[in-house]
């Protein structure tokens, strides 16, 4: 009997051998970030300051394709990509859907999520210019624990802002963080002056992430030696993740398939870029009619209910701004499970891609995330994270209104194993779920 093919994992041979930019392909051009200060186009050199100088190349790329360095591709290889594709058959069945359902894993990576593409890429980057030490921000702790491994790999120091609800309650992946070797402080922290002005109005202070940049980013100002590193929503970001994609359409294609869907969870973006980009660019070709759904919380609804403007970062304003979806900088987003999930705004490339019709964004919320995820683990076996367990739900839904033979791809962009506090709470119904509360953004800077 011949055996089925549920899976496709590809030789390492198969590994992209470069990043796909959809910056100049997009259908208008991307508005440029701005200066915190004068709230004109920030220059190049202010931006050095903060970020190796080649990712600022990235960012503000114009070829369609860039060529990821051999050292990159050696990395991505020890580290397990490409990572397999495979189709969800049990899910498929229990479903009684005529669709087929397949999704790509990125949970099989050492820190169990796909954050990791870009952070050897950026780590790489700062040390071919002798970088000593990286800094930046993590909720849950994903992203530091990404950064923190490849700080390990390529002998670089990194320092992490921990939001400190997170750092207090979720203490696996600060543990994770400091197995490679990160210094963790819990965010707001004493060693910077934007920590210390917020614990003198509120010593027992919770933190957010737009607290942390501020404190990541003022940590780097004050050290030549020092550069910023981001887990998301910046171009050269989504640009390293989507090798995801680029593997996920040469999977597909060894298995005669091509998506009528593509499903991703959007938090700044970048795992759903990841997965969409290089499909979206044959629709923006005109070479098919695939729909690319954004699933985000209805805890910050960015893509739903929030407006495309020019916004900060951060909470201290520090940051450059970008015009993109936001609930603005001041939006206190309540304590969801999906950590990754809770920032303010959202990647520019897909804000535009949203205004355009061609990325379609639904919100969800976290007990029925949960309830997807736990429909899911039950017939394939893996538990999603949190945050991947929102694109479950919006491929589940999908799956059981089609009436035809469809086929639907998602990014399950990482396991939730290290989130099992969050599972006990969904299956003890004490999970609250929390209405989006009024958005209010008449605080932001008038631009034109
Ligand atoms: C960080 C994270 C996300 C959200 O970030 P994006 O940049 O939107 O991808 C989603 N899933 C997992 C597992 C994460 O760790």
């Amino acid at each position: 009997m011949e055996l089925k093919l549920f899976k496709s994992v590809l030789k390492p041979e198969f590994l992209p051998d470069k990043w796909y930019n959809i910056v100049p392909e997009l259908p208008e051009p991307l508005p440029p970030p701005l200066d915190p200060q004068t709230l004109r186009p920030v220059s190049i050199s202010k931006l050095e300051r903060l970020f190796a100088k080649e990712l600022i190349k990235q960012e503000v790329a114009t070829d369609v394709f860039i060529k990821i360095p051999e050292d990159v591709r050696e990395a991505y290889v020890e580290l397990g990509r490409p990572t397999p594709l495979f189709r969800a058959h049990r899910l498929e069945i229990a479903l009684k859907t005529p669709a087929k359902i397949y999704f790509k894993y990125e949970g099989v990576l050492p820190t169990g999520a796909h954050k990791v593409n870009t952070a050897i890429a950026q780590v790489y980057y700062n040390k071919l210019q002798d970088v000593e030490r990286v800094v930046t921000e993590t909720g849950a702790g994903q992203w530091g624990s990404a950064l923190a491994l490849a700080g390990a790999m390529y002998g670089v120091k990194v320092r992490v802002f921990m939001v400190k609800s997170s750092y207090m309650q979720k203490p696996y992946r600060r543990i994770l963080m400091e197995i490679y070797g990160a210094e963790v402080y819990p965010s707001p922290s004493t060693i910077t002056s934007v920590g210390r002005e917020i614990l003198k109005e509120d010593h027992e202070h919770p933190g957010s992430l737009g607290i942390a940049i501020s404190e990541a980013i003022e940590d780097v100002l004050s050290d030549e030696k020092s550069r910023y590193c981001l887990g998301s929503v910046l171009n050269h970001v989504l640009l390293h993740q989507t090798v995801i994609g680029l593997e996920t359409k040469h999977q597909m294609e060894e298995l005669g398939e091509y998506p009528d869907y593509v499903i991703g969870c959007v938090g700044g973006g970048s795992n759903f870029a990841g997965i969409s980009y290089p499909f979206i660019r044959d629709r923006l070709k005109g070479k098919s009619e695939t729909k690319f759904i954004a699933v985000e919380p209805k805890a910050a609804p960015t893509m739903t209910r929030g407006k495309c403007m020019y916004d900060y970062g951060d909470t201290g304003r520090l940051t450059p701004l970008l015009k993109m979806h936001t609930i603005g900088h001041m939006y206190r987003v309540p304590p969801i499970h999906a950590g990754g999930l809770r920032y303010h705004g959202v990647a520019p490339t897909i804000s535009i891609l949203v205004k355009h019709g061609i990325v379609e964004p639904i919100a969800y919320h976290q007990n029925e995330a949960f309830e997807a995820a736990v429909f899911f683990a039950k017939h394939e076996g893996i538990v999603p994270a949190p945050e991947s367990a929102h694109a479950v739900k919006a491929a589940i839904d999908i799956a059981r209104k089609l009436k035809e033979k469809k086929t639907i791809l998602f990014n399950l962009s990482g396991h939730g194993l290290l989130d099992l506090l969050g599972y006990q709470e969904y299956l003890e119904g004490k999970l609250p779920d929390y209405e989006p509360k009024k958005i209010d953004l008449t605080y932001l800077p008038k631009t034109t």
